[in-house]
């Protein structure tokens, strides 16, 4: 039972352990970071960012204490620091932080020997330290830290290692400044011939100097802060004046204050990376490590070189170091482009896909287009032939039509008007008659004796001679008037607009020039006419009865004669 007990509770633990344990948990302490801040000093502000930046992972950005001393930048007015003490003590002393962190010489020199007891019994930890022995740490209770140091010897033999035949090496550390007398005389301290330190100068007896170089020198910058003159130098803007008038090689230490600006390469402390070791240390003891227990550790010194001032040296690759890193190395166009080479192609890609997809789209309407008028054309040729045809056969049957018309009304042998035609006029006339008081008269014409033509010359002359006859009955009388063949040598004449007077007149002028007319030369013709008024109101039949019967009287009194109507009365 209490085993079980045991094992739930081993349970519990190892679930909260996964949950909460292994995050990082949110550290609820104050941390204080002191640094000599100079806008120019690059180097050191490195250092300091990158403590920040990892510090910030841990804890809120309100538990971070950032104090910039900005003594660098007032180096000629000691009253600053004192009144930066003053403001320190009294910001500090009566809620201290939970940690000191220093981020150079200075900054841990103000800790240990400048503000009150307060800050002794704050855990510390230095970093960005040249000169160990310039501070006395028995004071601190607890305190860890990483030295920055300086790496002469390890420059030194780099450069021997990278330009083998080097001769000379000149070292360069200014006497004006603390740091820089402390390099100068432990360069002088190494005692080689082939060392020569130069520690006192202007700046443009440097510059002048370093020109005049003999080949296979070189040299190597420890530090450089202010000239024989008193004169400020700074790293950002005279390092790439230093480097550029040097005949020999320039090897530093100072990681990005250095490389970039003309500097060969060098055993280099990389800010970053050493600001990154402070932070590590810090956290440690704010998840509760006594700073005691942490081992103070020394900066590390990676080999570093410019790609560009190798080549301008004539340096080899090969003589680097396995584990040198080597910066500025030109990117190849391919890769340096890569990202809008590959948006260019996917663009020329989209594009041409585009294009190709308008251009078939082009080409199919071009086609499409050509095909519908090719169609069009064909459609219009053919509407236009059947029209012409339907035009043509329209015409045939037209005149199809006026034939018939014309056959059924004419008489096929005179081309006159048939007996059908001359009906049809009658009756209209007759009609039209009994509406108005127009005249209208008819007459019947027939050829006397005309069995004797045919029996004398044939029924051919017969036929030209109804022919003759028909013509000169047409030729003789008025458009208006009606010449139809009415039946074998007998033809009508209908008069509109004629009295019965008048139209004897007209039949006996064409009796009269009937006698003049001729079959075969010789054989004279002539003709009878029976002559009626239409009355109105009367038939056309009662009408016809009446010419004819005129006709057949005027055949009676012996032929070649006019017989009117009046003269049925007489009888
Ligand atoms: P009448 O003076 O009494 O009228 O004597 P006729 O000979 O003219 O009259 P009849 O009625 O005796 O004869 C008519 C002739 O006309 C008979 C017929 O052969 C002839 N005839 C009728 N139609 C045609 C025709 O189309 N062509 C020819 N050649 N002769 C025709
Ligand atoms: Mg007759
Ligand atoms: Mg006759």
């Amino acid at each position: 039972m209490c085993r079980g007990w045991f094992a739930l509770l081993a349970w519990l633990c190892l679930l909260w352990y996964s949950a909460v344990g292994h995050a990082h948990p949110t550290l609820p302490q104050r941390v204080l970071i002191l640094h000599s801040y100079h806008q120019q000093f690059i180097w050191t502000q490195q250092i300091n960012d990158a403590v920040i930046q990892r510090l910030e992972n841990y804890l809120p950005r309100a538990n971070i204490h950032i104090e910039y001393l900005d003594d660098r930048r007032f180096i000629d007015d000691p009253t600053l620091r004192q009144h930066m003490v003053t403001v320190l003590n009294h910001k500090y002393q009566r809620t201290p932080p939970d940690l000191i962190i220093t981020t150079d010489d200075s900054a841990l020199a103000l800790v240990l020997n400048e503000l009150s007891p307060w800050a002794a019994n704050v855990p510390l930890v230095f970093g960005g330290v040249n000169i160990p022995e310039q501070h006395d740490l028995s004071g601190q209770a607890q305190y860890t830290g990483v030295y920055e140091g300086m790496a002469i010897e390890e420059n030194l033999a780099l450069i021997q290692h990278v330009l083998p035949q080097t001769r000379r090496i000149i070292i360069i550390a200014d006497e004006a400044s603390t740091l820089g007398q402390l390099m100068a005389s432990k360069a002088k301290a190494l005692q080689s011939e082939q060392l020569e330190v130069w520690s006192y100068f202007t700046l443009s007896e440097l510059n002048q100097r370093l020109r005049q170089l003999p080949a296979q020198s070189a040299v190597l910058l420890l530090a450089l802060h202010k000239d024989a003159r008193g004169k400020y130098f700074s790293y950002q803007s005279s390092v790439p004046d230093l480097t550029a008038s040097s005949r020999a090689p320039v090897f530093a230490m100072w990681g990005s204050l250095m490389l970039g600006h003309g500097v060969v390469g060098g055993a280099m402390n990389d800010g970053t990376r050493h600001g990154h070791h402070i932070a590590d240390q810090a956290l440690q003891i704010l998840q509760g490590k006594p700073a005691s227990n942490i081992p103070v550790r020394q900066g590390e010194y990676l080999p570093a070189f410019d790609y560009r001032q190798l080549r301008r040296f004539n340096i080899p690759m090969t003589r680097l170091p396995a584990d040198a890193t080597l910066l500025f190395e030109p990117v190849p166009f391919l890769q340096r482009h890569q990202t809008g080479l590959l948006i260019l192609a996917v663009v020329v890609v989209i594009l041409s896909a585009i294009i190709s997809i308008l251009s078939i789209n082009i080409r199919r309407r071009a086609r499409a287009e050509e095909r519908w008028q090719t169609l069009r054309i064909e459609l219009e040729q053919k509407v236009s032939e059947r029209t012409e045809e339907l035009a043509e056969r329209n015409r045939q049957l037209s005149q199809l039509t006026d034939n018939l018309k014309r056959q059924v009304n004419t008489d096929p042998l005179t081309g006159i008007a048939n007996r059908r035609l001359g009906k049809k006029r009658l009756l209209r006339l007759c009609e039209s008659h009994s509406k108005n008081d127009a005249p209208l008269t008819l007459a019947i014409v027939d050829i006397d004796h005309f069995k004797r033509i045919n029996d004398l010359h044939g029924h051919a002359v017969g036929d030209l001679a109804l022919v003759e006859v028909a013509s000169f009955l047409t030729g003789h009388m008025r458009p208006t008037d009606t010449v139809a063949r009415w039946g074998g040598e007998e033809f009508l004449l209908l008069m509109p607009a004629t009295t019965l007077d008048e139209a004897e007149a007209v039949c006996e002028r064409l009796r009269s020039l009937a006698r003049q007319m001729a079959v075969q030369d010789n054989h004279n013709i002539s003709i009878s006419v029976g002559v009626a008024a239409h009355q109105p109101g009367e038939s056309d039949e009662a009408l016809l009865e009446r010419a004819d019967r005129c006709l057949y009287l005027a055949k009676s009194n012996g032929r070649d004669r006019v017989t009117t109507e009046l003269e049925l009365s007489h009888l």
